[in-house]
């Protein structure tokens, strides 16, 4: 690891004022992608802003029909958590399918959007739900949020604040995981909201889509059996020494109907 200097924010326009004064600074979230990446050389950023010690980035409230989530809460809060639970079950059971215990309890929503890994769970569940992130600069929409593989809209130095998730009538998530990581090979949220029916597809992909084809199918009748014949194809899937694109596509499916099974088994969206 190179040399760096380490702050600790206690307030966002104090994180601002450091990330503004450094040489090459980088915030630091929870650290579970960044320390690996600088353990191994592959960053050398002159100065780490842990953002952990900030208020106004924790905190998971429902609003109407809006869950609101701090992006430095962690995927076991989120997971844990009996408003993300009641409000949008889905959102709650994918985060406790993230890694493994030390990575639920480490890792945070706001540094997995930014980090925007292809197979990670979330950009699933923003792609669906039609999230919005909030930043310390502007609201960014989920469909304009995720650019390319690693890559967001965020700007530099822009701090991800909080993530709002519209609550849907009802919507679920499967996943196939690696075996070893658990990052999803392919991971499918599907959500039915008042707009409509949302099929978002990670891991299969240099950067998580929308299956539209899906998605129509569900609106016409949402039910499993409105997937029989719809297929997704293998062309600009991923493909690497754990799946080829042909099993992704075929996986694409079986998720899908899996979390379609899902999302019709939970009660929704009850709020109080
Ligand atoms: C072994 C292992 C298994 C994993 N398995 C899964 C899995 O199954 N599914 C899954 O989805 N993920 C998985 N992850 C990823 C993990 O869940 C974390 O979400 C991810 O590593 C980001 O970590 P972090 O929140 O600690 O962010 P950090 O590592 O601290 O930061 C990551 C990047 O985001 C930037 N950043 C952090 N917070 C913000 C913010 N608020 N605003 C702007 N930029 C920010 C940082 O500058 C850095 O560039 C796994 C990770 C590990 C190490």
């Amino acid at each position: 690891m190179y040399a760096f200097t380490y702050h600790g924010a206690e307030t966002l326009e104090q994180a601002q004022e450091l990330l503004a004064s450094g040489d090459d600074p980088k915030i630091l979230a929870g650290g579970h992608t960044l320390l690996p990446t600088m353990k191994q050389r592959l960053a050398n950023p002159s100065d780490l802003i842990d953002i952990a010690g900030i208020n106004a980035l924790s905190g998971i409230t429902l609003t109407g029909a809006a869950l609101s989530i701090g992006a430095m809460e962690t995927h076991a809060q989120v997971a844990d958590s009996p408003v993300a639970q009641r409000a949008i079950p889905g959102l709650a059971a994918l985060a406790g399918q993230i890694g493994d215990p030390h990575v639920r309890n480490r890792g945070t929503i706001g540094g997995s959007l930014a980090n925007n890994d292809p197979a990670a769970d979330y950009p699933a569940a923003c792609l669906a739900l039609g999230a919005l992130i909030h930043t310390t600069q502007r609201q960014i929409k989920a469909q304009d949020f995720f650019t390319d593989l690693f890559e967001t809209s965020l700007e530099e130095h822009e701090i991800i604040t909080r993530i709002e998730f519209p609550t849907p009538e009802i919507s679920a998530y499967a996943k196939s995981p690696n075996p070893a990581s658990r990052y999803a090979l392919v991971g499918v949220y599907v959500a039915r909201t008042q707009n409509g029916v949302q099929v978002a597809v990670t891991g299969a992909g240099p950067v998580v889509f929308l299956a539209t084809g899906f998605s129509q199918a569900l609106e016409r009748s949402f039910s499993r059996g409105a997937l029989n014949g719809v297929t997704v194809s293998p062309e600009g899937l991923n493909a690497d020494l754990h799946a080829s694109a042909a099993y992704r596509a075929h996986l694409i499916g079986i998720m899908a109907r899996q979390a379609v099974t899902t999302a019709l088994s939970q009660k929704q969206g009850a709020p109080s």
